[in-house]
């Protein structure tokens, strides 16, 4: 008799979906060792190559040294420490807005605002692409829940027709769509939540630190100004090479967020290494503007080489294993492979050739779009590009031929 845990598990196996992981050896960076071997790392989040920086790792190590490992307690009881808010007065400078919180991560941040902005009378308008914490967020909530197809403005409106027969209403969004790499319209998701009177929650995750000018995110890329509708989420985790979430908006909003949200009440507060490794990022980012410089560069020249590779007739259009390139924006560039089978076959044979790259399956993504969704880092350089274009086209075509 097999156990139901097992049962699962082959169930999980035989479609195809069954998770391993990959065990990292060495420190975070464009090239990482994994079973003794290094390979080129495509699938970090660690944009602006900020984990392993000299001076990130020293602030964390000397405020590990001043105020220990732990935080303690929550920030209500005994966990509200020095840096917690020298970090939050950061990251309102950072965002431009009147005030920010930090929470214990981007995750939490997104389990702790939403139950907090909304609940039973009220309304979520959604994008269907939004991330797995933000749709966790809203159903925690309790308020009605509705979703419109990606990007779709007119089924928005239309689902806002609607928005007087509730209390509140909230427009949830992904900023920069975390599988596909495209950035949601927030000049008209903006205008929208202004005319309907709703807020704009956007989740700026693969935006800080990437969009705009100076990495402030896409309202600096769409040249807006804060807004009393705006209220903006982001993660340290990231671009910014730390961990943690935050939330940016004005006082009164950030003063209800500390009295109300869950997951800022009964959570234990990031520890002084970790707030610290966040403060430094937060200024290296302003100090060496080169590093955003790079990683738009680096964006550019893999999708020319994307481009190329296709151009070259590796994965022709209307073919039954056509990998058309989709709308990314962003250093988020999938290639879309379809089932899972084919993509977990694929992201072996990268492995193998030293080139890691996650195969992106459902429940992450819906079931027949799957990819391998590569991120392009500031520190990737030239010729790691060129080796990592060289391996898919070699294994793309291989694929092809047999
Ligand atoms: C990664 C991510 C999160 C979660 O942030 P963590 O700090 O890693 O918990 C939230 N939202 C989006 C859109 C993300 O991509």
């Amino acid at each position: 008799m097999l156990t139901p845990f097992e049962t699962e598990l082959d169930h999980l196996r035989s479609a195809g979906l069954y998770r391993t992981l990959r065990l990292i050896e060495s420190v975070q960076g464009p090239e990482v060792t994994i079973d003794g071997r290094s390979v080129l790392l495509f699938c970090s989040n660690d944009y602006l190559g900020l984990a392993n920086h000299p001076e990130v790792i020293q602030a964390s190590i000397e405020a590990t040294e001043r105020f220990g490992t732990s935080s303690g307690a929550s920030r209500l009881i005994s966990g509200n420490m020095t840096l917690h808010e020298e970090l939050e007065r950061k990251v309102a400078q950072f965002k431009g807005t009147e005030s920010a919180v930090v929470f214990s991560s981007g995750y939490m941040t997104n389990l702790g605002v939403i139950p907090s902005l909304v609940g039973e009378k009220d309304l979520i308008v959604a994008d269907k692409l939004n991330h797995a914490s933000l749709i966790d967020g809203c159903r925690l909530s309790g308020a009605m829940f509705r979703i419109y197809p990606h990007k779709n403005l007119k089924r928005l409106r239309e689902l806002l027709g609607k928005r007087k027969q509730y209390r509140r209403a909230v427009i949830v969004t992904d900023s920069v769509f975390s599988m596909d790499g495209d950035i949601a319209p927030i000049p008209e998701l903006l205008e929208i939540a202004q005319k309907y009177d709703t807020w704009l929650l956007i989740d700026e995750a693969h935006a800080t630190g990437v969009l705009g000018k100076h990495g402030r995110g896409s309202l600096e890329h769409f040249h807006l100004s804060p807004d009393e509708h705006l209220i903006q989420i982001g993660t340290f985790s990231k671009a910014l090479g730390s961990f943690g979430g935050f939330i940016a908006g004005s006082k009164n909003l950030i003063a209800y967020l500390k009295n109300t949200a869950r997951t800022f009440f009964y959570s234990t507060s990031l520890p002084p290494g970790v707030l610290a490794a966040s403060i430094k990022a937060v200024e290296i980012i302003d100090k060496e503007p080169e590093r955003l410089k790079n990683l738009w560069k680096n964006v550019a020249r893999f999708k020319n080489g994307m481009k190329e590779v296709g151009a070259r007739g590796v994965y022709p259009e209307r073919s039954r294993r056509a990998v058309p390139l989709p709308d990314s924006e962003t250093p988020i560039i999938p290639i879309l492979t379809g089932e899972n089978e084919r993509t977990l076959k694929l992201a072996e044979e990268l492995f193998k050739n030293g080139v890691f790259v996650p195969a992106v399956r459902p429940p992450t993504v819906a079931k027949g779009k799957c990819r391998l969704r590569f991120t392009v880092m500031a520190t990737h350089t030239k010729k790691q590009i060129e080796q990592c274009l060289e391996r898919v086209e070699e294994i793309i075509g291989k694929e092809r031929n047999c």
